[in-house]
């Protein structure tokens, strides 16, 4: 009983594995599209044909699966053969549907490749973009293919990869959901973008610091088109952004960093609330650094870092004037770190602009006019 307890298991994390590949797997090679990548042909040249196929092979090795399970319990010796074949029980009834799923798909499958698989989903997606008034002899959502094979072979298009089964596409002019059984399309010129949602996740093993995802609802105005939408790391946002050529609507109740920076000088500027303020009677000049601003920090070391010792790395006091705004000064401060070690940023040090007293982000305070 327990070999077919253990059995059971591990067929349901290999299809587990299968449906939905761990990073272990995709590293190693070991997902349909790496296995069957000879018959698949070059996703670069043919994207969508390459997709068609995918879709198609996908479906079927998943419809498969559970009369994988059956055949192993019964090629193991598990299951007495007489018992799976007896009338009328339990596993009459789950053999016979394990059996149906892969011939429906077939069935399905037979369907859909008559009239050169124009019915196939994909396809039928792609059919919405055709120009209605084109009625010669070539199938009508073969011209949207090769539009968008032509685009997707461009070195200049945007690939992101949201988890391991989906990713987003952007073409000069289209935007692409790639998803296991299909892909969505919309063509940027009519599409509506919609950042509707924001959520923040802490700890991820990337950033080791929080991690912060947004939903984009991709809205296609054309008769008979679906609205999709796409999740992604915020850090996507902006290239993402880049690439399409209508501005992306964010929803006003949606607060999120576009940039690593965006974060960091938000992080920066909590820290330094908390820092006392310095009080300065004179008049305050304009920030040096964006003109715009008036300087309101002054570097005024607080912290007891190297205090009478010969440390090296010790904080130092700097004279100058205020001459910086708080986002100047952090933007300055992030510009001097370590840029593939943002969680240090904060707890590093940096020199002031002008005099290169070195600081921590303890020594920065606002200043209150007296
Ligand atoms: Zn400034
Ligand atoms: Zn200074
Ligand atoms: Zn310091």
């Amino acid at each position: 009983m327990s070999a077919i307890l253990f059995y059971t298991l591990f067929y349901i994390l290999m299809s587990g594995c299968i449906i939905y590949p761990p990073t272990e797997f995709v590293s190693a090679g070991v997902t349909i599209k790496d296995i069957f990548s000879n018959w698949l042909g070059s996703e670069n040249e043919i994207f969508i044909q390459y997709h068609m196929r995918r879709s198609v092979i996908t479906l079927f090795i998943h419809s498969i699966l559970p009369f994988g399970y059956v055949f192993g319990l019964v090629v193991f010796g598990h299951v007495d053969t007489n018992i799976l074949l007896d009338h009328a029980n339990l596993w009459t009834i789950f053999v016979t549907c394990t059996l149906l799923m892969p011939l429906y798909t077939l069935y399905k499958i037979l369907v859909w490749s008559m009239n050169n698989w124009s019915t196939h989903p994909i396809p039928q997606n792609l059919a919405i973009y055709c120009n209605s008034n084109n009625n010669n002899n070539s199938i009508p959502w073969t011209t949207v293919a090769s539009d968008i094979n032509v685009e997707y072979q461009r070195i200049d298009k945007i690939i992101i990869a949201t988890n391991s089964i989906t990713s987003i596409v952007a073409t000069d002019n289209w935007i692409i959901k790639v998803l296991p059984y299909k892909i969505m399309v919309a063509h940027q010129s009519d599409t509506a973008l919609i950042v509707n949602r924001s959520d923040t996740h802490e700890m991820s093993p990337v950033t080791r610091g929080e991690v912060q995802f947004i939903n984009i609802q991709v809205k296609p105005t054309r008769a008979g088109s679906q609205p999709f939408d796409i999740r992604l790391n915020v850090f996507n946002f902006k290239n993402l952004q880049d690439k399409i050529s209508r501005p992306i609507t964010i929803l006003q109740n949606v607060k999120f960093h576009k940039t690593l920076l965006d974060k960091f000088i938000d992080n920066f500027k909590e820290q330094i609330q908390e820092n006392p303020y310095y009080e300065y009677a004179e008049e305050l000049s304009q920030c040096i650094g964006c003109m715009q601003a008036s300087s309101n920090v002054k570097l005024h070391k607080q912290c007891s870092n190297g205090i009478g010792s010969e440390n090296p790395d010790a904080c130092m006091m700097c004279y100058c004037r205020p001459m910086w705004c708080i986002d100047c000064m952090a933007k300055w401060f992030a510009s001097r770190q370590d840029e593939n070690a943002p969680e240090t940023w904060l707890s590093s040090k940096c020199t002031c602009p002008v005099c290169r007293a070195r600081f921590c982000i303890l020594d920065v305070c606002l200043i209150q006019t007296v």
